[in-house]
């Protein structure tokens, strides 16, 4: 990239988590029978009607909230034309000249920098079915349980310029959409996935190039990777003095490459107009209020809080922010202990086991509990266990769930810190080394760490190090 610079959009589709469909009371439950959450509405009879769904527009205008954006008043629901067998009205309800937010903003960071993405739009649509092509049976299936299902589209300003920072900002909007809980993110079932837009440009110009729409991009490394693809190919196309055709390419993972899928519609295309069936979208003032009260805290307000709370940085505390049941974890644990303790077990030994054993990071899939967890800091923190011993113990905790009170207890590793337990130890090996007590005496200072390792190894490691050290010089130099 030396002469030319990408400018890069994204289009989010987010599919709400609501219990029903955009316009009709079918569930939105994925994995059931195919066509068997359909109703008169989804599937596009003649003179079925649609009524909107109150959750979708409160869920949409939270996402509104979360990115600035303004929140329209009134929003129309407009009938976007085209013909495709999983969608059987013959159009899509979408939004076009009044969406229900617009004009806000995300921000992302980028190694150390903070950068401002414009959001040009959100806008309530409901998603088609699904094609099934079965090629040993040379047949294709419909499936409507999906038609019909409530989505948002995010969609962003030409403001990103590395495949880095679509990359960002897509983690961040997912982290967004998760954390105020309007969307479950799964991306594998397709419930937040992106079309990038990506054009080139000389640098220094202020002209946009022309673009590219990268469509089927189901990760946040295949969008990278898309995109890294698309500026190579785009960049040779210019170099030669060609130009670049306004087209929807698809992106191929398996031989990272994107391929020609179809030229690109532009809106008059889809002959747009306002849905007669529908009447405007109209927010309610004390609605609104209500909803700006509720919205939780941002996931990056958090980040500052856990890195005042916790003294780390910003790469460690995105660890803990992976994802809202992880950071909820460590809050909860971090009430009754040290969140600079409770972090380091996260980190450490926490991590590990999720990794060694492909296992989420995410607690929903553990057994152990953040009591517990508050438990095992505080043992720590009081001296009754060694950071090793908790290190050791930590994969049963972990994966059977004990209370580490009890574990500790049942076998016996807890610390000994009672000074009358250590003093009969002490006493004992004290009088077993007449000849090392007496050098000591006569100024051989350095004997004192072969003392320490005679109690440490009677006590199988188990005896407070600060506790043996004080009751030795105690007993070495008064008596
Ligand atoms: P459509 O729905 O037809 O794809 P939109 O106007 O909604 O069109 O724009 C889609 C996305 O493309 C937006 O995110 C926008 O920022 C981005 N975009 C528009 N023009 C360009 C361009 N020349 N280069 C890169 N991205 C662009
Ligand atoms: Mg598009
Ligand atoms: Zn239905």
């Amino acid at each position: 990239m030396s002469e030319y610079e990408a400018v890069i959009g994204l289009e989010v589709h987010v599919q709400l988590a609501t219990h029903s469909k955009l316009f009709c009371a079918c569930s939105t439950s994925f994995g059931n029978p195919p066509n068997t959450n359909v109703c008169e509405v989804c599937s596009g009879m003649p003179g079925a009607l649609p009524a909107p769904n109150q959750q979708a527009i409160h869920f949409a205008v939270l996402a509104g909230l979360a990115t600035r954006c303004t929140i329209n008043r009134q929003s129309i629901f407009a009938r976007k034309n085209y013909f495709y067998p999983d969608l059987p009205s013959g159009y899509q309800i979408s939004q076009f000249d009044l969406p229900v937010c617009e004009h806000g903003h995300l921000d992302i960071r980028v190694d150390a920098n903070i950068r401002k993405i414009g959001i040009t739009r959100i806008h309530l649509e409901n998603d088609a079915g699904k094609n099934i092509h079965v090629s040993n049976e040379n047949a294709s299936y419909v499936d409507l349980n999906r038609a019909g299902t409530p989505l948002i589209e995010i969609v962003s300003e030409p403001d990103m310029h590395t495949p880095a920072e679509a990359a960002a900002y897509l983690k961040t909007l997912h982290g967004l959409v998760t954390y105020l809980g309007i969307s479950d993110g799964n991306m594998e079932e397709g419930n937040f996935r992106c079309d990038a837009n990506i054009s080139l440009r000389p640098k220094g110009s202020g002209k946009l190039g022309t673009r590219a729409e990268l469509k089927n991009l189901n990760s946040f490394r295949n969008v990278q990777r898309a995109l890294e693809f698309e500026i190579g190919r785009q960049e040779d196309i210019l170099e030669s003095g060609k130009e670049i055709i306004q087209e929807t390419r698809l992106y191929d993972a398996a031989k990272n490459i994107t391929m020609a899928m179809r030229g690109k519609e532009e809106a008059q295309d889809y002959r747009y107009f306002p849905d007669p069936d529908l009447l405007p979208v109209n927010i309610l003032p004390e609605d609104l209020e209500k909803w700006k009260n509720e919205l939780p805290e941002m996931p990056w307000e958090r980040s500052v809080r856990f890195g005042k709370m916790t003294g780390l940085p910003e790469a460690e505390i995105d660890v803990l922010l992976q994802n809202k049941n992880l950071a909820d974890f460590f809050e909860k644990a971090s009430e009754k202990s040290d969140p600079h303790k409770i972090a380091a077990l996260i980190l450490g030994p926490l991590m590990r086991e999720c990794n060694a054993g492909n296992i989420p990071p995410d607690p929903a899939f553990w057994k152990m509990t953040s009591e517990s967890m508050a438990k095992l800091a505080g043992m720590i923190e009081k001296g009754l266990i060694s950071s090793k011993i908790a290190n050791d113990i930590f994969h049963d905790l972990f994966s059977m769930g004990y209370d580490p009170e009890i574990y500790v207890k049942e076998k016996g590793l807890a610390q000994i810190s009672d000074d009358s337990a250590l003093e009969q130890t002490i006493e004992q090996i004290l009088q077993e080394n007449p000849k090392e007590v007496e050098a000591y005496r006569a100024g051989k200072k350095k004997l004192m760490s072969f003392f320490v390792g005679q109690v440490m190894r009677a006590t199988k490691g188990k005896a407070n190090p600060a506790i043996v050290n004080k009751l030795l010089v105690k007993n070495l130099e008064e008596n």
